[in-house]
């Protein structure tokens, strides 16, 4: 059993690449070159040259005393939030960013659903000094304005989409229109394991230097490179997916990914797409995801906007098929609690999305003599208006 992408794009039953024929050229060119291009040696030396003085990696694995004293058991936090901008989202985009210019690409496109993506995009392309374009739901353009405002800042053109329900799915559509219509000069930036083969591979590979690190970190700080479990988050799946990456062949370690339960797994009200999605093909990709009876997709709630997505990647579909991996899902009241539980055991205020792999501590039996390695992806600063509502401070 393997549980990396076969030759055709594939995890198992799920993945590949279904495309609209308009899109084949741009697709085949990237699936043609990315292994080659990121195992050369000029790819992996700027690479790891800007993931150590730009986004600041390694991220240290931090043991969470007072945290662990209230579980009675060993708890390490990988910490993601402490990355430049704040989550595990610079990984990517660093890497395609470097991807483009090897493919010769001057244009720059995203979708964003709450904006981290986009502002990770807009960030990269700053840097690098190529043009960015990012698709916004006009919806989320409304809700989500100091993101706006940072890209524009940045120098990106945000471009708010009036179609469907104005949100993420809508803005997705019209960036694959625009890849479409210029496909020589523009390369878009898939911002989570998710989309056609190659991008849930290649946003894989770009991310799993989280688990590189874990194993070493680990290794030095407990002698033993591998922990009990390791939790994390699943929005598409990329945090989680480079969190398990070099644990996927070591079996004597639980991988448990927690979802977005929203108001609850029975309502409509939820994100947690394996508990209650099915099999189905979005963003051309064969995976699971939240449809009604006609196959169309119902749109995802949750409190974290960073979750609030209908799909997950293939890889997680396989991986929670397959059984390599268990799947959680924690609601909004869980995770405010288990972002506060945090904030005043380490002093150390978490995403929202986040928040979702800590609650999922509750739902587990964790002994006094085991170690769980929680993937903290992102901080909280973007979240506090919301906890500030909630907690009434
Ligand atoms: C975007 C985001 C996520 C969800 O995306 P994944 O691809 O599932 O990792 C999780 N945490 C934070 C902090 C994010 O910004």
């Amino acid at each position: 059993m393997t549980y990396q992408v076969d030759k055709k794009g594939y995890y198992g039953e799920f993945g590949g690449a279904w495309i609209p024929e308009m899109m084949y050229a741009n697709i085949e060119e990237l699936k043609v070159k990315y292994l080659g291009i990121i195992h050369s040696y000029t790819f992996q030396n700027e690479f790891t040259q800007l993931l150590k003085d730009y986004v600041g990696r390694p991220s240290p694995l931090y043991y969470a005393t007072r945290l662990s004293e209230h579980y009675g058991s060993h708890i390490y936090l990988k910490r993601e939030d402490l990355n430049h901008t704040g989550s595990h989202k610079l990984n990517n985009t660093i890497g395609q960013i470097l991807m483009a210019q090897k493919l010769g690409k001057t244009r720059i496109i995203a979708e964003t659903g709450a904006g981290q993506h986009g502002l990770a995009t807009a960030t990269v392309c700053a840097l690098k000094g190529l043009k960015c374009v990012v698709y916004m739901g006009a919806l989320d353009v409304g809700r989500q304005a100091p993101n706006v405002k940072k890209m524009k800042m940045l120098g990106a053109e945000v471009i708010p989409v009036h179609s469907g329900n104005k949100t993420l799915k809508d803005a997705t559509n019209e960036a694959m229109r625009d890849w479409i219509n210029n496909p020589v000069d523009t390369h878009y930036i898939i911002g989570s394991v998710v989309g056609p083969h190659p991008y849930p591979d290649m946003v894989a590979i770009f991310q799993s230097v989280i688990s590189k690190e874990m194993k070493s970190q680990l290794k030095a700080q407990t002698s033993n490179e591998l922990p009990t479990r390791i939790l994390a988050c699943v929005g598409g799946g990329s945090n989680a997916a480079g969190a398990f990456y070099h644990y996927l062949d070591d079996q004597a370690v639980e991988l448990i990914g927690v979802e977005a339960a929203g108001k609850g797994i029975d309502t409509h009200e939820t994100a947690a797409t394996l508990t209650v999605g099915s099999p189905g093909v979005l963003h051309a990709s064969k995976t699971m995801l939240m449809q009604n009876a006609d196959g169309q997709i119902t749109e995802p709630y949750s409190i974290s906007a960073g979750l609030d997505y209908p799909g997950i990647g293939p890889m997680h579909a396989h991986l929670f098929k397959s059984g390599r991996a268990k799947y959680l899902s924690a609601t909004d009241e869980e995770v405010l609690q288990a972002a506060l539980l945090l904030t005043q055991k380490e002093g150390i205020i978490p995403a929202l999305e986040s928040a979702h792999a800590l609650a999922a501590l509750n739902q587990l039996t964790l002994l006094p003599e085991e170690t769980t390695v929680v993937n903290l992806s992102g901080r909280g600063d973007k979240d506090m208006q919301t906890y500030l509502d909630h907690f009434g401070y």
